[in-house]
């Protein structure tokens, strides 16, 4: 296809806001899925997107359209659309779908307005040049209020409320009229078609049948089938064995040129040998200066994950080994906890993805596992100068500590202004610095903060929405390391320090963690045949304590001796139940305790 019939773009919107069932539509109207073949959210293409409803990877699918307002009658345009996630952990994976586009969809649910990833990705597409196309979604709902959020959105990209398209991604209306304005607003790429070839991976995924199937985004020249390619940031040569489009599975082709987007497939095993960021180009006439790259994203949450079966352990390290190969931002190295054996600390993006990557590994391959409570990663600074990098709370140094900084994030909160001061109590609470504040309309205010990552990702959201009856919406970025009075809080067990209910909190917080935790282990471990106190303790200093009493265990005694079978099915029982339970010291740790650890407060 020339680049002057090419259109690349992307649908971008806070989450929920229809993104996903919008593209559903296009896939249909432009004849790519057919109607007894289509379901919900087609592009979500993983399990797990489809239950929880979100879209995790980004998708690229080509659209044949034929305009009725543009160009001669019967020229049939290529519209190349890319799905975006829009959940906060997967920013990254937006912002690549950003740089393969000249323009973007910016999708505006009729009966909520402008949210905080509404303004997100809004700026990542200014700063990646796109050209924008406000669209209400939603107008088939009778609580939208288009006229209102027209306004809205028009006062916030310059403009005028009458050129805020509105359309349904449930009926349908108003997606033909869409499809026109992209072909008449989004700029055709351009790009050298004599010169070497150049284009850039913007995603790639791990396929059990094929292997890495790379997606990209030609800019110069043209890639053909069984040439060799190199890949410019390592060096490495690979023969392209397979390219070609996706509509909506994927179809070989002869080659993709300037402006395309695509598949293309060389054998390699693992995503990180196809590099998201990375420039493509001829082995034999390559170029020499490579696209500009993304960010590599980076692992903001850890946590250990261990099995509850210590013989599923190199089940684990082989499932991770997989996951790996399709989640480039996935980290994981072995460790191990005196309570829970041998288990892996995992690096992740946010608590959705920890979520995310948990379900998988015991979903896709059936393992039962343990995760700690998760933590954000601390820089200490020793004084004899030394530093130390933290992903484990329970490796947090001993000796003299200079000091310690923790990630913080800019935080952006939109909300109706009713709730302004309940939202700058929570913040304060959570160790918030105000930055700003903006009114976006007479009655929707912004808020800008600086806030610790450790205070945000755990149940910030939680706690925001329910302050403000859902109405409030939040995104975050974050923006380097700050110094905090912070300190290893140790729970100990019969004298017994369990390494994987250590925390790492703000000195003024610590008392309350030790009193939570001490008291809510109380109620979670059962009574042994021994008192166990439980001991919260900075260092050797203790500063909470709760007992547990002791008691006699006499299960069978209930059964008057009699019926042998109900004997056996209670031993039986009482046996399952011990699988699920972990020693510490001389004490038995139910599973549950550790997963009530997780929730905080
Ligand atoms: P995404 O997170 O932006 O991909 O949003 P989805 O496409 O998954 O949609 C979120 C929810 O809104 C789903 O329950 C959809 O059925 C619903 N939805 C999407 N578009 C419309 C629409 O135009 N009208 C109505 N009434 N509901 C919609
Ligand atoms: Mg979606």
């Amino acid at each position: 296809t020339p680049p002057e019939l090419i259109r690349n773009f992307c649908i971008i919107a806070h989450i929920d806001h229809g993104k996903s069932t919008l593209a559903d539509r296009m896939l249909q109207l432009t004849g790519v899925v057919e109607g007894r073949s289509m379901r919900a959210q087609y592009l979500d293409r993983m399990d797990i997107e489809r239950e929880r409803g979100i879209t995790i990877k980004s998708q690229a699918v080509r659209l044949p359209f034929t305009s009725r307002t543009q160009g001669h009658p019967d020229t049939t345009y290529a519209l190349n659309l890319i799905d975006t996630p829009g959940h906060v952990d997967f920013t990254y994976e937006v912002s690549r779908s950003l740089a393969a586009c000249e323009g973007a969809v910016l999708l505006v649910d009729a009966a909520q307005g402008i949210e905080a990833q509404t303004l997100a990705n809004l700026y990542l597409a200014l700063e990646n040049d796109l050209t924008i196309i406000p669209v209400l979604n939603k107008i088939d709902l009778p609580a939208a209020q288009p006229e209102k959020y027209a306004a809205e959105l028009a006062h916030l990209i310059g403009g005028d409320p009458d050129d805020v398209l509105r359309v349904s991604g449930k009926t349908g209306e108003g997606v033909l009229e869409l499809l026109e304005r992209v072909v008449a607003e989004v700029p055709p790429p351009v790009g050298d078609a004599d010169a070497p070839a150049r284009a850039m991976i913007f995603d790639s995924v791990y396929d059990s049948y094929r292997g890495v199937v790379t997606y990209v985004r030609v800019i110069d020249g043209k890639l053909t089938p069984r040439e060799r390619i190199l890949m410019l940031s390592t060096k490495a040569t690979h023969e392209l064995l397979e390219i070609g489009v996706i509509s909506p599975e994927m179809n070989p082709g002869a080659g993709l040129g300037v402006g395309e987007v695509g598949y293309l497939i060389t054998g390699v095993k693992d995503v990180r040998q196809s590099k998201v960021g990375d420039t493509i180009t001829d082995a034999h006439k390559p170029a020499d200066t490579a696209l500009a790259g993304y960010r590599e994203p980076k692992p903001m949450v850890f946590s250990g994950l261990y099995p509850l079966d210590g013989s599923d352990y190199p089940d684990l390290r082989e499932a991770l080994d997989k996951l790996k190969l399709n989640d480039a931002a996935l980290v994981y190295e072995p460790e191990t906890s005196g309570a829970l054996g041998f288990g892996f600390r995992c690096g992740f993006l946010g608590l959705l993805h920890l979520e995310i990557v948990r379900e998988r590994l015991e979903r896709e391959f059936n393992l039962d596992l343990i995760s700690t409570a998760p933590n954000v990663v601390y820089k200490v600074v020793m004084e004899d100068g030394a530093e130390h990098t933290v992903t484990n709370p329970s490796e947090f140094p001993t000796g003299k500590i200079a000091s310690v900084q923790e990630p913080v994030v800019r935080a952006t909160i939109l909300a109706p202004s009713e709730f302004v001061g309940t939202i700058m109590e929570l913040c304060q609470a959570r160790r918030g610095t105000m930055l700003g504040m903006d009114y976006l309309s007479e009655d929707r205010v912004e808020l800008r903060y600086t806030i610790p990552l450790a205070e945000i990702v755990f149940d910030f959201f939680d706690a925001l929405k329910s302050r403000t009856r859902g109405y409030a919406s939040l995104d975050y970025e974050p923006t380097g390391d700050q110094e905090a009075d912070l300190v290893k809080v140790d729970i100990l067990l019969h004298g017994d320090p369990v390494d994987a209910f250590s925390a790492i909190v703000h000195r003024d917080k610590a008392y309350a963690y030790g009193v939570a935790m001490a008291g809510k282990l109380k109620e979670l471990i059962p009574r042994q045949q021994f008192e166990v106190p439980i001991q919260a303790a900075i260092g050797a200093r203790v500063i909470a304590r709760e007992n547990i009493r002791a008691i006699r265990k006499d299960v069978l005694a209930k059964c008057y001796g009699g019926d042998i079978t109900r004997k056996r099915k209670l031993l039986e029982k009482q046996k399952e139940g011990k699988k699920r339970m972990k020693m510490v010291g001389r004490v038995e740790v139910p599973q549950e305790a550790f997963i009530a650890a997780l929730s905080s407060d």
